[in-house]
């Protein structure tokens, strides 16, 4: 067997592809509800493909970078299944593990866990992936714990575990530089910093982002990096704005094909400004990126992320989204695309307050007209968003709260899921006392309940356009479908009571070993 000095991995919640469908990940932020862990696993975390040394076929995105700039510069480094690390820990200098969400304190997950009191998975199998046998003995033979990825910064609010599991060190930022240097240092047997935090004049330049190697999950390739609305809760805008160019997405797009990755999932913050001046469209940079895609010969186009105010400008500056997605369904034979947006709020005063980019080039009093209008723009061109509000934001007030009741209502008729989100300010997350205090307030109950409606509304008939092709997956996503039905009656008066609960305090941020 091949000696790898540098293990990358994660644990089971991401180190899947989800069955081929990128919306079955929101479940690995949510604990079981309705069936047993298992099968909640088995659903929406499929243990992927792997070789003979335990490398999967497909791994995340970030997880790639990090392998292909290691390997770029010469260290023998590999992605290995978080199952497989007793085939190489035994050998290995360091154990790298970057994460999007490694203790459920980023949103939807908060949620979930403030509202069922259980914890999520996503947190569960990570820690159940630094206590492992493997790791435990890694740790113990002197090896080094690196760790990385967009949620790194939570491991500041959690300072006790990096003791307990041995983390040597933590970088928070695009790593795809400094890890070659903390590399090295690790060959070389130097101290390492305890914290690297990656400035944003100190990210890589297009140039020295390397290209992916193997295949990511469901084929997903970075189009830019950064956004320009500068949303007072979000951190993406904080990294310069970085146009990838078509040459390199197509690629990767290789690459994925090399491997078996029928699909080329474009991942932004803002597919349609791809190219843009600004937050304005362009029709020429858009089309000439999905001709490129689909000119690879991908059986299928999926898009991350857009902006709803992004979609109502590129569709009324010459129906730029009615040509794309004719592009997409003539090309490719698909019918329609999913993809996640933020609504956020339904109020024009908190939108002026925290976002007032969001709604660009709009003023922000229009939010609401904006939503609607992309809206009703996805529903006629066939994407299916599933979108996300924010409660509790800094600055709200209960007027905040009926206008976004009233967003909610004018949704209603357009296919959609929408899913709230709670944000948890920093101090709390600092603060253990406040942690542990920490309650849903009860004005945010109603939001939530409309949330919860529209979405079991929607599901049943969005799940049968969209399930994943595995029948047996396809009949429990269903039969779980039919249950919620079923207990649609019952489930309303659990849901508030519970909800009801989670507004009398019992917020379950606990430190791991209580
Ligand atoms: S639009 Fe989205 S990605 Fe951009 S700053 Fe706002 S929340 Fe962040």
């Amino acid at each position: 067997m091949p000696s790898i000095d540098f293990v990358i991995t994660v644990d089971r919640t991401m180190m899947t592809n989800h069955h081929g469908k990128e919306f079955l990940g929101f479940m690995t932020t949510a604990p079981a509800v309705g069936m047993p862990e298992w099968l909640w696993m088995w659903i929406c975390a499929p243990k992927p493909r792997v070789d003979e040394l335990g490398r999967p076929l497909e791994a995340p995105y970030g997880l790639r970078k990090i392998e292909a700039a290691l390997k770029r510069a010469g260290f023998r480094a590999e992605i290995i299944d978080p199952d497989e690390l007793d085939k190489h820990l035994p050998h290995a200098k360091a154990l790298m593990i970057g994460h999007h969400d490694f203790f459920a304190f980023c949103a939807p997950s908060n949620v979930w866990w403030a509202v069922t009191k259980r914890e999520p998975v996503n947190r569960k199998y990570f820690i159940k992936l630094m206590e492992s046998k493997p790791v435990r003995k890694f740790k113990e033979r002197g090896g080094k714990i690196v760790i990385g990825g967009p949620a790194a910064w939570q491991w500041l609010h959690v300072e006790d575990l990096w003791d307990r599991w041995g983390v040597d060190i933590v970088i928070d930022g695009e790593a795809e530089k400094v890890i070659v240097d903390v590399a090295q240092k690790i060959l070389n047997d130097e101290p390492l910093p305890r914290y690297i935090y990656v400035a944003p004049h100190e990210v890589p330049s297009i140039e020295e982002i390397p290209s992916i190697m193997g295949a990511s999950v469901n084929g997903l390739v970075e189009i830019m990096r950064g956004c320009p609305r500068g949303c007072r809760f979000c951190s993406v805008t904080l990294r310069p704005l970085r146009y990838i160019p078509i040459d390199k997405i197509v690629e990767e797009i290789e690459v994925n094909k090399k491997f078996g990755i029928d699909h080329a999932l474009l991942h932004s913050e803002d597919i349609l400004l791809y190219g843009a001046y600004g937050v304005v469209p362009r029709e020429d940079p858009l089309i000439k990126l999905h001709e490129a895609v689909i000119s690879t010969g991908v059986g299928t186009v999926g898009w991350s992320h857009v902006s709803l105010a992004a979609t109502v400008a590129a569709q009324r500056e010459g129906k730029i989204v009615t040509k794309i997605m004719d592009l997409i369904k003539s090309g490719t034979g698909q019918k329609f695309i999913g993809v996640q947006t933020g609504i956020e709020t339904g109020s024009p005063r908190l939108a002026k307050i925290i976002m007032p980019g969001k709604s660009a080039p709009y003023p922000p009093d229009k939010w609401p007209e904006i939503v609607e209008e992309a809206f009703r723009i996805m529903t006629e061109n066939d994407i299916i968003p599933a979108a996300t509000l924010i409660l509790n934001l800094p600055e709200e007030k209960r007027e905040d709260l009926d206008a976004t009741v009233k967003l909610l209502e004018r949704l209603r008729e357009y296919p959609s899921l929408i899913v709230p989100m709670y944000f948890v300010p920093m101090g709390v997350l600092k603060n253990k006392k406040a942690l542990l205090s920490f309650s849903i307030k009860p004005e945010h109950v109603d939001v939530m309940w409309m949330c919860l409606e529209h979405s079991l509304y929607w599901a049943p008939r969005l799940a049968s356009m969209y399930l994943a092709e595995n029948p047996v997956v396809k009949l429990a996503i269903r039969l779980f479908l039919k249950f919620v039905e079923w207990k649609k009656r019952s489930l309303e008066r659990k849901v508030r009571e519970i909800l009801e609960e989670a507004c009398r305090g019992k917020y379950m941020h606990k430190p791991v070993n209580e």
